[in-house]
């Protein structure tokens, strides 16, 4: 087990020293919004809330929720690592306040959120505010070719909109400038967070932000770039993406909190338990990688000598921080994910087999996370969901290993963490090919080129 770690710890960090990013296997354990299960959906952005709800920002710490629903209905709950006793505190208080008659609205859990997650809720203004800043040339651009509607409550079709409209009472200017108006609004107010420890002026402000977000986030004008059915920019539309999904992290802290007062009423108070397993026979643990990244490189490219000083040359040119990085991460502490977790708790396939069962995250889940749900559903015909995939690989991601018991054959290995290990491999030969020229020969027999190594 340590060697196989080590090995895809290496590879991992490679990969994500590359820039590696494979959204690709974002479809394997995302059953998406127009999945054909409604409650299924609607369970996962319920468990996705309560995580981020219960999510403080420090780097690194990632919640997952999900019902154990075989006996008598409970929330379990697992963070990567052992959960501190502020963890605690903090989501038996969130349990008893959603399930508290006089908390009806999302506003009544803002004095909550804006202590427990004021740091996150920072992050994630902060983020809304570089993308307007990254955006600002491509509005205008498009402004220019852009037809809007004769009636502005049709640009902006939801209340936050509305209200905002009105402001203007009979002056209501042409709708590029009322763009223009919002926008810099927004910039303006996202410039600075909230300060957690001042709750008047806190509320007052994410409010404000809120309404805002609001507007831009439902706007015909931010769908048509989002769209962009006609393939105009791709660069842009990849920014209006990146816009639109941090507005609605924003916006979560009231939209997404509001389904959960709703929807969590039938359910809540909840008893609940959290993941306190250790488990044996795993990753984890603390490692050091290979002295260098370019050592790790020419082990896993398994070539004797020197990489030659050319491709040292495009390497450093094209990735300046990989060697530095790499020293500064050189000791790796390796933890089984959140999600996972869950799934070890939760046991074997028999409990769960054709039962879509989702996991709600405070983050997308890494690239590791989703190709080892993805082998597990598909070995063992169980449907364990999470709403989403960030594609990134993460050095600290455990093989679980025995921990999943009933995957492991006699010869001591789980069949679930090899088609991990397969697959990181085969993305990162992917991710090194558009680095480095593979050496190919034409093979006659079978009549096509193949690779047969890298041409160092
Ligand atoms: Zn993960």
């Amino acid at each position: 087990m340590d060697n196989q770690q080590r090995n895809l710890s290496e590879q991992l960090q490679l990969l994500r020293e590359l820039h590696y990013c494979n959204t690709r296997y974002s479809a394997n354990n995302r059953r998406n919004r127009q999945s054909h299960d409604p409650d299924a959906n609607r369970e996962v952005r319920l468990l996705d809330t309560f995580a981020v709800a219960l999510s403080t920002g420090n780097p690194g710490e990632i919640f997952a929720a999900s019902f154990d629903k075989r006996v008598k209905i409970q929330l379990v709950l697992a963070k990567n690592g052992p959960p501190t006793p502020d963890d605690i505190a903090a989501a038996t208080e969130l349990i008893s306040l959603i399930g508290d008659p006089a908390v009806t609205l999302a506003a009544d859990l803002l004095p909550f959120l804006l202590r427990r997650c004021g740091p996150n809720i920072n992050k994630r203004i902060r983020n809304v505010h570089t993308s307007l800043k990254e955006l600002q040339n491509d509005f205008m651009s498009a402004l220019e070719g852009y037809e809007p509607a004769d009636d502005m409550t049709a640009e902006f079709p939801h209340a936050a909109g509305r209200a905002l409209i009105e402001r203007y009472g009979d002056s209501l200017p042409p709708f590029a400038t009322l763009w223009g108006h919002f926008v810099d609004k927004l910039t303006d107010i996202t410039t600075d967070g909230i300060k957690p420890e001042d709750y008047s002026f806190s509320s007052s402000k994410y409010a404000d932000i809120y309404i805002h977000a609001e507007t831009l986030g439902r706007s015909r004008f931010l769908k048509t770039l989002v769209e962009d059915h006609e393939n105009l920019d791709r660069d842009r539309k990849g920014r209006a993406v990146k816009l639109k999904h941090r507005l609605d992290k924003v916006r979560q802290y009231t939209n997404g909190v509001s389904k959960l007062v709703r929807h969590g009423k039938r359910l809540f108070p909840i008893p609940h338990r959290w993941v306190m397993d250790s488990f044996s026979g795993t990753g984890e643990g603390v490692f050091d990688l290979s002295d260098t990244a370019y050592n790790a490189m020419l082990r896993i490219l398994d070539h004797p000598s020197q990489v030659s000083p050319r491709y040292l040359e495009i390497l450093d040119t094209r990735f300046p921080s990989m060697l530095s990085n790499w020293q500064s991460q050189r000791t790796m502490h390796t933890c089984i994910h959140a999600e996972l977790r869950i799934i070890l708790h939760l046991g074997g396939p028999s409990g769960s087999e054709s039962i879509i069962h989702p996991i709600g995250l405070s983050k997308r889940s890494c690239l590791c996370c989703t190709l080892w749900i993805a082998a597990h559903n598909r070995i063992f015909r169980t449907e364990w969901m999470t709403s989403a995939c960030d594609g990134k690989p993460f050095g600290d991601w455990a093989l679980p290993g025995s921990a999943c018991s009933y995957a492991v054959h006699d010869n001591g290995t789980s069949s679930v963490d090899e088609a991990v290990v397969h697959a990181i491999s085969e993305q990162l030969t992917d991710a090194l090919g558009m680095v480095f020229p593979r050496k190919r020969v034409y093979n006659e027999f079978y009549d096509e080129v193949e690779f047969v190594g890298w041409d160092l």
